[in-house]
């Protein structure tokens, strides 16, 4: 059934109208006769280079160094954003992660953004505030790949049955990926974790799983005790035996809740940054399939 749905998904996200804001490049920049496409930051640039990479007369850059973190805590400079000048397309994650968008439109008010998450319709919400990070999701992932390769075809014709082969050969791979994760997915659905990086609410609804986060912004911040005291309980109250973090999570407030709770810590990849390379997207995912295996 899951694959089906994962299907259904996809279809549909294929068949919404595409998210290309404006079909015009920047009549200012250089014409050096590739299609250039500019990625926002490394999930981002991960998922073009699959769908992209390998086509004559077509390059994939990206605007930040793939060791940044996450773009959403990232302050541009002019010169940063200079590096979109030639750029034909520019692709981004969208759902607020790109704060800086105002000054890229000011400063290049004709660029085509494609938004890779424009179709994602799950993501979390904390009230009125949307998270973003939907990439951890491997549903969701894979309606980015499929949204950026129909935006890419629209906005570059030419090339447009390269861009289909090659997202259909990076989704097959992606829906192993999934299918590999059935068997952990079917021990952690309904089970309840204290999550304690932003990145990782979507891999929980991915899972089904019932989560709880305390206001991070991946480093978490100083909690009060009371805070501390609060979500303690709650996890004791309800059986919450499982906590995920990030790599830059506190460590000390992970082993402070779970030496109070006797939950499990998992750190997982949260793929927001590392090598590129077109198979870390997959890769990252292996490892935390592999750690959480024995979460089930
Ligand atoms: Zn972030």
């Amino acid at each position: 059934m899951k694959n089906i749905k994962r299907i259904i998904s996809i279809l549909a996200a294929a068949a919404v109208i595409l998210p290309v804001v404006s079909c015009a490049g920047d009549p200012t920049s250089v014409d050096d006769g590739n299609f250039n496409i500019v990625t926002s930051f490394y999930p981002m640039q991960i998922l073009t280079m699959n769908v992209a990479g390998g086509i004559d007369g077509v390059t994939v850059n990206c605007m930040s160094a793939p060791d940044i973190g996450c773009i959403h805590d990232h302050v541009f400079t002019t010169e940063d954003l200079r590096l979109v000048e030639n750029a034909d397309v520019y692709v981004e994650n969208g759902l607020e992660l790109e704060s800086f968008n105002d000054r890229l439109l000011t400063a290049y008010p004709e660029l085509t953004i494609v938004e890779a998450s424009s179709s994602v319709t799950d993501a979390p919400r904390d009230g009125e505030e949307v998270n973003g990070h939907v990439w951890t999701s491997i549903d969701d992932y894979m309606i980015q790949v499929m949204t950026v390769s129909d935006a890419l075809s629209e906005a570059d014709p030419e090339h447009a049955s390269q861009y289909s082969s090659n997202a259909q050969i990076y989704i097959e791979k992606l829906e192993d990926l999934a299918n590999r994760y059935d068997d952990v997915l079917a021990g952690l659905e309904g089970r309840g974790v204290l999550v304690l990086d932003e990145s990782l609410p979507s891999f929980c609804v991915y899972a089904g799983m019932d989560y709880i986060t305390i206001e991070t912004d991946h480093e978490q911040s100083a909690l009060s005790a009371g805070d501390m005291r609060e979500v303690i309980e709650y996890m004791n109250a309800n059986d919450v035996e499982l906590i995920f973090a990030g790599a830059d999570t506190d460590s000390d407030i992970a082993e402070a809740v779970a030496s109070e709770t006797g939950a499990v810590i998992y750190t997982l990849n949260t793929c927001i940054s590392g090598d590129v390379d077109a198979d870390s997207y997959i890769t990252q995912m292996e490892e935390n399939l592999e750690l959480l295996g024995s979460a089930g």
